[in-house]
């Protein structure tokens, strides 16, 4: 097999997919606009860190390397909410022992780029944008961004794996009869900030949870860096009563911390200058539909399904992408017409689940986390599910913590869960005899 492919994007999902068609013999060349971040700079207030969980370390370990990768993530085994008076309150994510692991967004991604380097079938090209694909003649043009040279690369195959505003998919959109394409902005924005280590180095709040300031239509989140770092990120919409369109001066800003975050405010001392100078950034997902062409072409990652962040689901669905493509290969003996087909078909449901789920966790994380009622909804749950793991395991396990479950199941099954819990919930006194035979039994009843 000396197949040569052309993957577009040395980003998460470009990378990982690299080393697994190089361990398949494949010869692989990236192209990559930026330049090597091995090398440049990171730049400031965009040092996002990201939840990894199950279905990405499935990815990381189908081609041997979860143990280099665990060397830079921190487990995080529950959230820890900041209500407004200052009191806190811990949830487990799952059961005891099971984590989702916090990793620097550019840690991970240097880390692959060494690790599909150290393959010997592959290169990764910097500074190369990607500015057209030729679909029949499997042709990519970019050009360099240092030197403006243009140059074109032919190969057997060509992989898009260039994110959420992928050059390959609007390719295919703007040469292919009947793409579907859909892309939708969420209501809030984004704003990186931080909270520093204290003077001996340490974590100034606690190092193995995932902080959650719920504020009903905002919220603000922490997760650590190995350093000592928490990464904060503030989503608030661009618009309206609390609204980044309402935090102009520093007097603006700092109100709004002091009245909303107010055991934050002490732990933030460059708060005013991280937020004036870092970006606001915007939120969007985006769903197309075909992600192949022929045997030639497959977009993959963002490039095919753009996520919002508030299940951390986006970078381990396309680790998922990766595993379910490699298996199909090794299924259909390298014959790309079938995994092409296979691979879109069976992937769209699933990435559009996660897609609807992602949405509907921003109302779970910046609400409902501080709702009485929805915790209580949770407790039962997971006395349920411990009791009986065989008949109910909770939406957020579900998609976390069971790759075997297809994201679009899990999704299914949720809503069936909700319409379950909706009658429980509705039960009298159910705050005093949540934890009562009765209870237990009525959830039985409604399974069946
Ligand atoms: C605020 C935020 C928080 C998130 N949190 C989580 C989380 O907790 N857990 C999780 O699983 N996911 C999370 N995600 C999603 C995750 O970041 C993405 O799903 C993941 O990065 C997708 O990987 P990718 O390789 O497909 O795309 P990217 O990581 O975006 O990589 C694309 C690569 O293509 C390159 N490129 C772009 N255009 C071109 C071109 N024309 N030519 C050549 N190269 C090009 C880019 O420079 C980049 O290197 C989060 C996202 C955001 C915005």
């Amino acid at each position: 097999m000396n197949k040569k492919v052309n993957i577009i994007g040395a980003g998460l999902v470009g990378s990982l997919l690299s080393i697994y068609l190089a361990k398949r013999g494949y010869k692989i060349n990236i192209f990559e606009r930026r330049p090597d971040m091995r090398k440049a700079a990171m730049s400031a207030g965009k040092s996002i860190n990201l939840a990894l969980s199950d279905r990405g370390w499935k990815g990381l370990e189908g081609v041997g390397i979860a143990d280099e990768i665990k060397k830079i993530a921190i487990p995080m085994y529950g959230r820890f909410i900041h209500h407004k008076d200052g009191s806190t309150a811990y949830q487990p994510y799952g059961k005891e022992g099971q984590a989702i692991y916090s990793v620097s967004r550019a840690e991970i991604n240097m880390r692959l780029m060494d690790l599909a380097e150290q393959q010997k079938n592959v290169t990764i090209h910097f500074n190369e944008k990607c500015i057209s694909v030729d679909k029949q003649n499997l042709s990519a043009e970019f050009e360099n961004t240092e030197t403006n040279t243009i140059s074109k690369h032919k190969s057997d195959l060509i992989f898009g794996s260039d994110g959420a505003f992928a050059a390959s998919r609007l390719n295919l959109q703007l040469t292919s009869d009947r793409f579907e394409y859909n892309q939708h902005y969420i209501e809030a924005g984004y704003k990186e900030l931080i909270i520093p280590p204290g003077p001996n180095g340490e974590f100034l709040i606690e190092k193995n949870a995932l902080h959650i300031w719920p504020r009903g239509s905002f919220m603000m989140i922490a997760l650590p860096n190995m350093d000592g770092n928490f990464t904060c990120t503030l989503f608030l919409p661009f618009e309206g009563e609390f609204s980044f369109e309402k935090l102009r001066t520093e007097e603006d800003i700092s109100t709004f911390f002091n009245e909303q975050f107010p055991d934050a405010v002490p732990l933030m001392p460059t708060l005013i200058d991280d937020f004036m100078n870092n970006p606001t950034s915007s939120l969007v997902t985006v769903k197309c539909y075909p992600w192949t062409f022929e045997d030639k072409i497959a977009l993959i990652g963002d490039a095919a399904h753009a996520v919002v962040p508030f299940y951390g689901q986006g970078m381990n669905c396309g680790f998922e992408d990766c595993v379910v493509l490699n298996e199909l290969i090794g299924k259909h003996n390298e014959d790309w017409n079938k995994i092409m087909n296979d691979y879109q078909e069976l992937r769209k449901p699933d990435a559009d689940a996660i897609a609807d789920l992602a949405i509907a966790n921003f109302v779970e994380m910046r609400d409902k986390t501080a709702d009485p009622k929805f915790l209580l909804q949770k407790k039962i749950e997971a006395r349920f599910s411990e009791k009986y793991p065989e008949k109910w395991i909770p939406l957020y396990s579900m998609v976390t913590y069971s790759p075997h479950i297809r994201y679009s199941t899990a999704m299914k099954e949720g809503q069936k869960q909700e319409l379950i819990m909706q009658k429980i919930m509705a039960m009298p006194e159910i705050d005093k005899k949540w934890d009562s035979e009765e209870v237990e039994k009525e959830i039985l009843k409604s399974i069946k």
